[in-house]
């Protein structure tokens, strides 16, 4: 049987895009569109440092982070 590893729901995606951030204050929002910092291409969103961004290539360097992290978490851990 495997009845041990079912869960009530489906495992959830850990990431989707478009719904890891809020930026939905106007604070995130500017008239003058600038070049996001990662792609390049103009951006009216700004990042929480006030930083030209779009959302998901914010989302997208965050995954990254968030992944990088935790693998060098987990060498520490395997030292
Ligand atoms: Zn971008």
């Amino acid at each position: 049987m495997t009845a041990r590893r079912r869960r009530r729901a489906p495992p959830e995606p850990e990431y989707q895009p478009g719904q890891l951030l809020d930026w939905r204050d106007s604070s995130h929002w500017s008239d003058r569109p600038l070049p996001c910092r990662y792609c390049g291409f103009p951006a009216h969103t700004r990042d929480s440092r006030m930083k030209p961004a779009h959302k998901v290539c914010a989302e997208e360097a965050l995954t990254i982070q968030a992944a990088e992290a935790q693998a060098a978490y987990h060498q520490e851990g395997t030292k």
